[in-house]
This record gives C-alpha cells, sequence and structure tokens, in this order.
C-alpha cells in the first residue's frame, strides 16, 4: 500500500506556480489577484478563505478579501460581484459557500463573470467541462485529477465508482473520470444516496473516490484487493483525548481499508491540501488568460 501524500504534491504545484509567477511578472505579465467574499462569521469558512488568502501570499500573488455581515441583502451582494466582475486588476474571485439561506446561490453563482470563474461553478464552466473545451475545472475534482497523475496511477480502463453526485465534487469527478485523457478513460459508476447495493458497485471498482460527508462510510467489505481509494471526506468526530474535542476523518475507514489498498488518500494530508493549491491554479490560468483570451 502506498500513502498518497496531498500535502507533498500541493506544496511541489504551489512551488511551480510560484516559479511560474515570477517568470510571467519579469516578463512584463501583471502579478495574479485573486479575490474571495465571506458573507457571515462561520468559523469553516472563514478559515477556508484564510488559507486560501495565506497560499496566495506564499505564491506571489495579490488578495483581497472582502467581508460582509450575514444580513447582507441579495441585491447587494449581487453589486459587489458586479464591481469585481469589472475591476480590471482582479483576475479570478470566488465566493465562500454556503451562503446565507435568503441568499439565492445559484443566482450568485450565474453573476460571476465566466471569465473570472476561478471555481469553476459557473454554468458555462461547467457546460465546457462536458464538452472539452478550456475551462476552469473545480479545485477538488482538478486536485484529484493531479494526484492521480503524479503518482502515475493506472487509471485507462479502469472501473471507476464515485460515490456522492454533488455538484462542487461527485458530478465534475464523475465526468473527468470518464474523459478521453490519460489519467481518466475510466468507466464511471456515479452512485448517490438512492444507488441500490453500493457495496456490489464498490467492489467492482479499481478506483473508489468517496465525497460523501459521511464518517468511515466505505468500510473494508466494500473494496476489492488492489484498488486505489480517494478519500473527499472531512467531517467532524468527538474526541475528548484531543484539545479540539474532536478530531478529523475522511468517509473512508483508513485503518480498515488500507491494508486492501494500492494507493490510498489519508484525511488530513490528501485530497485537502490540494483543493487550495488548484484554486491558485486556476487563477494562474485567469492572469494568463489561457482560458478565456
Ligand atoms: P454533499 O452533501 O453535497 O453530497 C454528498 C453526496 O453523498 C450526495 O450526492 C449524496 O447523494 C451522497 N450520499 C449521501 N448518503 C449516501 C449513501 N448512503 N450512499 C451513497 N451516497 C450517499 O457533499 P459534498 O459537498 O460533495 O462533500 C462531500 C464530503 O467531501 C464532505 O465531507 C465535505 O466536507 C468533503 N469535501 C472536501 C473537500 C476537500 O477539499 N477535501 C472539498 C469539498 C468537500
Amino acid at each position: 500500500m502506498e500513502l498518497i501524500d496531498g500535502k507533498k504534491i500541493a506544496q511541489q504545484l504551489q512551488d511551480e506556480i510560484a516559479a511560474e509567477v515570477k517568470q510571467f511578472v519579469s516578463g512584463g505579465g501583471k502579478v495574479p489577484h485573486l479575490a474571495a467574499i465571506l458573507v457571515g462569521d462561520d468559523p469553516a469558512s472563514m478559515a477556508y478563505v484564510g488559507s486560501k488568502v495565506k497560499t496566495c501570499e506564499k505564491v506571489g500573488f495579490k488578495s483581497t478579501l472582502k467581508k460582509f455581515p450575514a444580513t447582507i441583502s441579495e441585491a447587494e451582494l449581487l453589486h459587489e460581484l458586479d464591481v469585481l466582475n469589472n475591476d480590471n486588476d482582479i483576475d479570478g474571485y470566488i465566493v465562500q459557500l454556503p451562503l446565507p439561506k435568503h441568499i439565492n446561490e445559484h443566482k450568485i453563482i450565474e453573476a460571476v463573470k465566466p471569465s473570472k470563474d476561478v471555481d469553476g461553478f459557473h454554468p458555462i464552466n461547467v457546460g465546457r467541462l462536458v464538452l472539452d473545451l478550456p475551462t476552469y475545472i473545480s479545485a477538488t475534482p482538478f486536485g484529484i485529477t493531479q494526484l492521480l497523475e503524479r503518482y502515475n496511477i493506472e487509471t485507462s480502463g479502469k472501473n471507476c465508482v464515485v460515490i456522492g453526485r454533488s455538484h462542487i465534487v461527485g458530478s465534475p469527478m464523475s465526468i473527468l473520470m470518464a474523459k478521453n485523457d490519460k489519467f481518466a478513460n475510466c468507466t464511471v459508476t456515479l452512485c448517490h444516496s438512492r444507488t441500490k447495493d453500493l457495496k456490489a458497485h464498490c467492489l467492482n471498482a479499481d478506483i473508489i473516490i468517496a465525497a460523501i460527508g459521511k464518517p468511515n462510510f466505505v468500510t473494508a467489505d466494500m473494496v476489492k484487493q488492489g484498488a486505489v481509494i480517494i478519500d473527499v471526506g472531512i467531517n467532524r468526530v468527538d474526541d475528548a483525548s484531543l484539545p479540539k474535542g474532536y478530531k478529523l476523518v475522511g468517509d473512508v475507514d483508513f485503518e480498515g481499508c488500507a491494508p486492501k489498498c494500492s494507493y490510498i488518500t489519508p484525511v488530513p494530508g490528501g485530497v485537502g491540501p490540494m483543493t487550495i493549491a488548484s484554486l491558485i491554479k486556476n487563477t494562474l490560468l485567469a492572469a494568463k488568460k489561457e482560458i478565456y483570451a
């Protein structure tokens, strides 16, 4: 069994991006600039946005964090997006989700200018992904493809089971794994909460990508010998012995499954670190106008 070290690969990716930024700027290019919109004071969202801004600084980007109270109206937020859409110094921006209930997330996502949508959530960018056109691939699925590629994991012709059909992870992941690409070309089965006999599907899988949001959901009896497991889940589980009172676990029972796997991602330290590195990569693509001229 080989552990897929997401922390190490994310650092490699960041180092590569930092070198590319240096070269781009010294050749007369503009310093890439990522903005983030944070609404409310949810601690997890604040932590995610904080790490994104910190990573921008590390790779030589400019970053702008725009914070608004949870009481901001939908119209006011749409106005803020309009400001960013028209600010020529901002190459890309993200709106940290989830948003307060009174704001329609779809409306907000559709208001982001597609050329600045470095999260890759806008319908135009999702459509471009499906049609094999250059696009911003949403960060978590993009990070996973990078892990498979950099560990040189054979995917062509393999059975891949993706568990979870969310718009940010499961659904784009299933599209990517079925593509006619070197580190894809899988026969993909997209499983979800209504799937019958999930265990049978998993036992047939050479690659399992779990994005469910349920701690330790995938157990050893569901895993074929030699399978590759990518665990996207980040779940808090109470643990009174730890100072924080909880620990983070994935959607996969790591202890039970790891001995059967050829490769597996740990939680934390697997997919998580790749997500931010991928967002930064998308911002560099935006600054270099590689997706939209
Ligand atoms: P989500 O809640 O939007 O989707 C969960 C999916 O799991 C749904 O499509 C549902 O059909 C499926 N599901 C639920 N119960 C099931 C069952 N019993 N059998 C089969 N499928 C079932 O979640 P999400 O946003 O896709 O996130 C999934 C997990 O990944 C969460 O733990 C989240 O925290 C984590 N996550 C991690 C990263 C990262 O950077 N590592 C990024 C995004 C999400």
